[in-house]
């Protein structure tokens, strides 16, 4: 599997996890955080709109993202494989990405959903101390996430790609458990 979207709530750890596997796949990991909070630093045009979104623990705006992700997924390096993380994080974005892949003729081959309780989240966010990780903003994340995101977690499992992975464990435990997932 070469093609992966890494579901989760925020702290879950799809970051950390996607940074590794995508260095052992030698593919590129996509994370539209990262692209934002670049973009937000350096006041690009899109840094410039989603900046207030991004602090206060909202989505972005999908015709913010959209584009984004379209321009990355046609580029070269992302022909052989990637791995999406933070993307989808609602069901338009979900079906975008379905039309989408069908246009490029991709196929996702799995979507990995790192399961993690809310108390867990809430003391990794705190100890995180990133810049968007103050209380306030952190509860506004973890309730965006179970209202707009957690439903792609049926969603991906009614297309048959849904892989669930138990995110509370260390770090190596589930590196290994997704290279072995990734094999198969
Ligand atoms: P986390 O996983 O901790 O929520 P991310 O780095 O994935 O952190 O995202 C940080 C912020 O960027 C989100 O809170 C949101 O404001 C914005 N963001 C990232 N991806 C998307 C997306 N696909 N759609 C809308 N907003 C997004």
């Amino acid at each position: 599997m070469t093609k992966l979207i890494f579901l989760g709530a925020p702290g879950a750890g799809k970051g950390t996890q996607a940074q590794i596997l995508s260095q052992h796949l030698g593919i590129p990991h996509i994370s539209t955080g990262e692209i934002l909070r670049e973009a937000i630093t350096t006041q690009t045009p899109l840094g410039i709109k989603a900046k207030g979104f991004v602090d206060n623990g909202d989505l972005v705006p999908d015709e913010l993202i959209l584009d984004l992700i379209q321009e990355r997924l046609g580029e070269k390096d992302a022909q052989k494989g990637w791995i999406l993380d933070g993307f989808p994080r609602n069901v338009s974005q979900a079906d975008f990405l379905v039309n989408l892949l069908q246009e490029l003729n991709q196929v996702c081959n799995g979507v990995i959903n790192f399961d993690v309780p809310d108390s867990v989240l809430l003391e990794r966010l705190l100890s995180r101390g990133r810049k968007d990780d103050n209380e306030a903003t952190i509860s506004n994340r973890l309730f965006v996430y179970h209202q707009q995101t957690a439903p792609l977690i049926e969603y991906y499992k009614q297309h048959q790609l849904l892989i669930n992975v138990n995110g509370d464990r260390e770090l190596s435990q589930i590196s290994e458990e997704l290279e072995t997932i990734v094999k198969s």
